[in-house]
């Protein structure tokens, strides 16, 4: 065999299904989820909380060497504080773009999702996973969707949890999100390239998880 990870890497825009497709895959297949935009977001928060700017290096340093970012289940917890519902406000979205591209902060979120992911039998999602953090991994997936589709799944998630926005503003958000995370200096978001793209505009979840998993069997008996 190759020297290659069994795992599933998910790539692909804001609101384009990967984290509704890969949790869904990784309970098909019995493996573990790792969410990686949601240890960008913890960050983002815990810098927030202590009122640190990107900019004083040194702090940033600290704040990363002690703090304590666990997924359990679909739960994500900050220092053993459930964080599931305040990294998904609107304002850290906002600040979770500028967190994410700087260089400091992806190192030491790299490293950690690496040592997580070693053993396999994951199925993680962000931006960067089928070309930085796991380019050895079997099976890599590339998720896309129209803005439209997109804005209106991001909509309904905020609604139902009571978060007032607006389509528009929604939309704005995600165009954002998205030009940033394409065109920053480090692992800007892009497809790999052997990635299998997947529009999932107009696909029920249980088909782009079908599609998934079949591609996943397939590269697997590769040489
Ligand atoms: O996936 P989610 O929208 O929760 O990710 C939040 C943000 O974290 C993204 O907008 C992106 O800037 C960043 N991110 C990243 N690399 C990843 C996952 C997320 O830069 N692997």
């Amino acid at each position: 065999m190759s020297s290659r990870l069994d795992l599933i890497a998910i790539d692909g825009p804001s609101g384009s299904g990967k984290s509704t497709t890969a949790k869904r895959t990784a309970e098909r297949l019995g493996w573990s989820y790792l969410d990686t935009g949601a240890m960008y977001r913890a960050t983002a928060l815990a810098l927030h909380r202590a009122g640190v700017e990107l900019a004083e290096t040194a702090q940033v340093k600290t704040i990363l060497d002690q703090i304590n970012i666990n997924q359990e289940g679909t739960s994500i917890f900050l220092d053993g504080e459930n964080v599931s519902d305040a990294i998904r406000t609107m304002e850290i979205n906002q600040m979770v773009t500028p967190v994410s591209a700087d260089a400091q902060v992806r190192e030491a979120m790299v490293r950690q999702q690496q040592r997580l992911g070693q053993r396999g039998r994951w199925v993680v999602d962000g931006r960067d996973i089928g070309t930085v953090v796991f380019p050895e991994a079997v099976s890599k997936i590339f998720l896309v969707a129209s803005l439209r589709v997109r804005s209106e799944r991001r909509f309904k998630e905020l609604s139902d949890k009571g978060i007032l926005t607006t389509l528009q503003e929604v939309a704005e958000d995600l165009e954002r999100r998205d030009l940033a995370d394409r065109t920053r200096a480090i692992s800007p978001l892009r497809k790999a390239k052997d990635a299998l793209e997947i529009d999932t505009s107009d696909r029920a979840v249980s088909e782009v998880v079908d599609l998934i998993v079949s591609h996943y069997e397939h590269c697997r008996t590769l040489p």
